[in-house]
């Protein structure tokens, strides 16, 4: 699965140290050529991170041209439009864009940005590695999970109405075209990155015809990969045994919205939102953003971590084939972190954005 990213368990308790990751294909190599990248800084704590991790991969030495836009409310000062067709244009034509969080209004405005940008570049993958980072507290150890996330359909489709005053309705749309190609996407992902199992997570009890055209698809397209478990958990309980032994887990499968609160329940496992990264990917296009939101109640404040953020740019690095610059990123973040001197407030530090991230610039230096 050329270009797919990963990110694995680094030696337990143990500093990271580049090439240990066993899983990686052998096919990326670093190439020193000069990117064209889509930079979206978002709102909220997104220009504080972005700018936090442009420093970093520029310190790295990664060479690139950033195409900056904006999104959401800004672009709407701008432009008037929430997702502009510049926007949309530059990552067709760059093909990666680096993104920080957008801001959605509750209960009216404008319709999310980021379920736009997905649905509008076919970005129907949503990856999302989850594992303990060596030295951030956490509530368990040894986590090493992947979240695959539908991430173009169910009750993301956005089609709602009233039906009658006071009745509304939300429809929650689900295809097997859409199923089996987020289900081919997990059982290829697992098969080159040495997975042992995939769990697909559903409500067919309840949803027999929605959930259960999902749990069908992916049981359909698990023929295809006998070496491969597949295995399935309702959402409820699946929650209730990420809780109790998350350890368990290898491979998560499971529709946009569950895939979304099952995101954040496992980044509670692993030291919070300051450290979960993501890929959205198509047949051709990353865009790398981190779990998290725009957290408007520390936004402008630089206390935000922007590890997730820098760990959704060391996919988009290898990614792009830039594999040798996103181990070195990770040492010296791993070597930060472990030495413990600098840390965000999340992580129960007392330093601000930036000056983490000027810590992990100097590591690099180091
Ligand atoms: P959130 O993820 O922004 O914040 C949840 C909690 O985690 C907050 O307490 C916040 O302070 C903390 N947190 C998040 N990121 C952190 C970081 N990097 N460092 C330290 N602490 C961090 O979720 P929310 O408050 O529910 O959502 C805020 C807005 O973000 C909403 O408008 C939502 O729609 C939007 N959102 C956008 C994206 C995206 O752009 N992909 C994803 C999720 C939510």
């Amino acid at each position: 699965m050329a270009g797919v990213p990963s990110l694995s368990n680094p030696p337990e308790g143990g500093r990271y140290s580049p090439g240990h990751n066993a899983r990686a294909p052998a096919f990326w190599v670093s190439r020193s050529v000069k990117h064209t990248i889509t930079l979206i800084p978002g709102d909220g704590i997104g220009p504080e991170v972005t700018n936090a991790v442009v420093k970093v991969l520029e310190t790295a030495g990664l060479q690139v041209e950033w195409e900056p836009q904006a999104a959401g409310v800004l672009a709407i000062e701008q432009s008037g439009d929430p997702l502009p067709p510049a926007l949309l244009d530059s990552i067709a034509r760059t093909k990666v864009a680096l993104k920080g969080p957008v801001t959605t209004p509750v209960g009216g405005g404008f319709t999310s940005v980021n379920v736009g940008l997905r649905k509008a570049l076919g970005l129907y993958a949503n990856l999302r590695p989850v594992w303990n980072i060596p030295s951030v507290p956490s509530r368990y150890t040894g986590i090493d999970l992947v979240i695959v996330r539908e991430n173009t359909e169910d009750l993301y489709s956005g089609l709602e109405h009233e039906v009658v005053p006071g009745v509304v309705e939300s429809l929650k749309i689900i295809t097997e075209e859409a199923s089996e190609r987020i289900a081919t996407f997990a059982f290829e992902y697992a098969r080159s990155h040495g997975r042992k199992r995939v769990t697909a997570i559903h409500k067919a009890n309840i949803m027999k015809m929605a959930d259960g055209l999902f749990l069908k698809s992916v049981q359909k397209i698990a023929t295809r990969y006998p070496d491969i478990v597949c295995d399935e958990r309702i959402v409820d309980a699946a929650c209730m045994h990420l809780v109790m032994n998350p350890t368990q887990f290898d491979v998560l499968l499971l529709p946009n919205l569950y895939g979304d609160i099952v995101s954040d329940l496992c980044a509670g496992l692993v030291g919070g939102l300051g450290v979960v990264p993501a890929a959205n990917l198509g047949s051709d296009i990353g865009v790398f953003e981190a779990v998290h939101g725009s957290a408007p109640d520390i936004a402008g404040r630089n206390v935000a971590n922007p590890t997730a953020l820098l760990l959704s740019a060391l996919l988009m690095l290898q990614h792009i084939g830039e594999r040798a610059m996103a181990d070195r990123i990770m040492t010296a973040l791993g070597n930060v972190l472990s030495e413990g001197k600098v840390r965000t407030r999340d992580l129960g530090g007392a330093s601000g954005t930036r000056e983490f991230a000027d810590a992990i610039c100097a590591a690099l230096s180091r």
